[in-house]
């Protein structure tokens, strides 16, 4: 097989999609692709277990994703208990002192906590539960075909679409692969990101950490302090963070180690010294790992993308890493599924990197932000003393956590409130931009953002208005006529379905008669009046127009092949 080899073989499997890599981001894309009709066929080179579960933490737009697929309130009543209270707790000893702690409603309660903002609500979810209702819902779609225990080998990459080779990793079993597209969702040691030669940018190895999964049936029992879904403890002998995994017995332990000293901990006497008492326990898996802060110079070569990990490798602090990666797999499921269906235009898969690249370099200097306000926190010698001195000292810290460490935990601007601003199918409006921090998410329908939901009087949520297609709201008492963008859309074969919506605060809300929400429920143009030339609108939205951020590239890059083993590039 090579480059000059024409036509497909019977033998070999002809699909639209290939992705590698059946983590959550993976998983995400072929829910996301079978959804809309896309054929696909996903590789995972493991065989589905969790081993050690980590990205517990599922946020709002998340949980508004697997709303529209179907999957929303499966998990939030299964798996991990509902009504376990989220709170964080700020502990010398997790059998010890509280310093402070930030309350969060449990997963039952979040939706009506969330209501005013949101349909769904934030969700505790560890990986164990997620991954196979992701699996079992990609695999329902007829079009999708989802393999465990088969690994991507080597791909070459050619003008009109991709050659790959899979391996049956029990067997050695070989398959040649031709798809139009291959998305790389193979996580932080991604071959597919080597093998185009795409590096990481950012800061490598800002911290070191060891992981230990572990089983504690009476931790809960033991501590004085009440459940939490995180205890983050401060104390003389290190900082650790133990997380609640299941709910009942099982949890995770991060220990903030020196660099190369992970090998050299004394694991029990690590969770010994964060849970403060001895405990039966017994150790599920440990890890060392490393905090990096980065993200791919590139998202896109030619045929070939990147998502998730792959593309971006942040701290877990705050939650964002897996968040981010769904939210680069709706972005790109919507464009290849508009390409496949014949109505995107030819930069429409460039936007991809425009609108998410971005989103990703503040989603990972946020979570070292928190990274960082938490390692400077003060430990004073006197903070497990129990005398006047001790009090004092805890309530001193306590005040201290209270004031440095809350944004970690009020995160609405990087749930809700990111958006593409500037993209190349995005027509501005002219009104200032919403605020950016972080902490704070200002509901807007300005283009670019998330289009906001308000409830419906039948229950629903605008945001179940929006999915498939493009969706052009026309609201308030009497909004202009649309039969000439119908008409541009339908020549152009782009779906648009037009939605009246008279409630006063919804019209109040969206600002204007006339919004056009695109089909991953980001506004792409609003105005009162329809524009002087309504095709020209939607070939801008269908990423038709010549656009004025990225450059549009089709380029085929190079053949590339399995290169060595991953070393981590050095930082720049
Ligand atoms: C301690 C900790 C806590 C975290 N908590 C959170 C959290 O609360 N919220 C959050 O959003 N994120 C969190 N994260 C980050 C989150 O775990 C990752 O961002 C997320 O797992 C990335 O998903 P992914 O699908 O891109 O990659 P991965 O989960 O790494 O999955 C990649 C998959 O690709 C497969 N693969 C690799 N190469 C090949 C190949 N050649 N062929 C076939 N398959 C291949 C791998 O087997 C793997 O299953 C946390 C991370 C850590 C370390």
């Amino acid at each position: 097989m090579n480059r000059a080899t024409v036509g497909c073989p019977e033998h070999v499997r002809r699909v639209r999609v290939l992705i590698a890599g059946g983590g959550p981001v993976g998983l995400a894309l072929a829910v996301e692709l079978g959804w809309r009709g896309v054929p696909c066929l996903l590789l995972e080179q493991g065989d589905g277990r969790i081993a050690y579960p980590t990205a517990e933490s599922l946020n709002h737009r998340t949980m508004e994703h697997l709303r529209r697929w179907g999957i929303a309130a499966r998990l939030r009543e299964q798996g991990f208990p509902p009504d376990y209270p989220r709170v964080v707790r700020f502990v010398t000893r997790v059998v010890g002192y509280e310093l402070a702690r930030f309350e969060r409603p449990s997963n039952r309660a979040q939706p009506a906590a969330s209501a005013a903002i949101s349909p769904e609500g934030a969700l505790w979810c560890p990986k164990f539960w997620l991954d196979p209702v992701l699996r079992a819902r990609a695999s329902e779609f007829p079009t999708n075909e989802v393999r465990l225990g088969w690994r991507l080998e080597r791909f070459w990459p050619d003008a009109a679409g991709v050659w790959a080779e899979a391996v049956e990793v029990a067997t050695g079993r070989q398959e040649t692969i031709r798809a139009d597209y291959l998305v790389g969702c193979d996580g932080g040691g991604s071959l597919v990101r080597r093998a185009l030669g795409v590096e990481y940018r950012g800061r490598f190895a800002e911290g070191y950490n060891l992981g230990v999964y572990f089983r504690a049936p009476t931790l809960l029992a033991a501590t004085p302090l009440g459940p939490a879904s995180q205890y983050f403890v401060v104390n003389r002998d290190g900082r650790a963070i133990v997380a609640a995994v299941d709910g009942r017995e099982r949890w995770r332990l991060t220990l903030k180690v020196a660099p190369g000293a992970a090998e050299r901990v004394d694991v029990r006497q690590a969770l010994r010294q964060a849970l403060g008492a001895e405990l039966p326990l017994e150790i599920l898996d440990v890890r060392p790992w490393a905090g990096h802060a980065v993200v791919a110079q590139r998202y896109r070569v030619g045929r070939v993308f990147l998502a998730g990990d792959a593309a971006h490798l942040n701290w877990p602090s705050g939650g964002f890493g897996m968040n981010t990666g769904i939210g680069d797999a709706v972005d790109l499921g919507w464009k290849l599924a508009a390409v496949c269906a014949g109505w995107g235009g030819d930069c429409l898969l460039d936007s991809y990197e425009a609108e998410r690249r971005p989103v990703a370099e503040r989603n990972v200097n946020e979570a070292s932000r928190h990274k960082a306000s938490d390692l400077a926190l003060p430990v004073p010698p006197e903070l497990e003393e129990a005398s006047g001195a001790g009090e004092q000292a805890r309530r001193a810290l306590g005040a201290t956590i209270a004031r440095s460490r809350w944004k970690e935990w009020h995160t609405l601007g990087i749930q809700l409130g990111y958006r593409y601003d500037p993209s190349p199918l995005c027509l501005p409006d002219g009104t200032p931009p919403p605020s950016d921090d972080p902490s704070v998410y200002e509901p807007t329908a300005r283009p670019g953002s998330r289009a906001p939901h308000a409830w419906l009087p039948d229950g629903r949520s605008t945001l179940d208005l929006f999915g498939h297609g493009f969706v052009l709201l026309r609201l308030g008492a009497r909004p202009p006529d649309v039969a000439p963008l119908a008409a541009a859309a339908r020549a152009a074969g782009v779906p648009l379905t037009v939605v009246e919506l008279a409630q006063p605060a919804i019209v109040e809300l969206y600002a204007r008669r006339l919004v056009l929400v695109r089909p991953d429920g980001h506004v792409a143009w609003r105005a009162d009046e329809l524009p002087a030339d309504p095709a020209a609108l939607i070939d801008r939205v269908r990423g038709a127009a010549p656009a004025p951020i990225a450059a549009c590239s089709e380029e085929a890059p190079e053949p590339v092949v399995r290169q060595g083993p991953w070393r981590r590039p050095r930082a720049r």
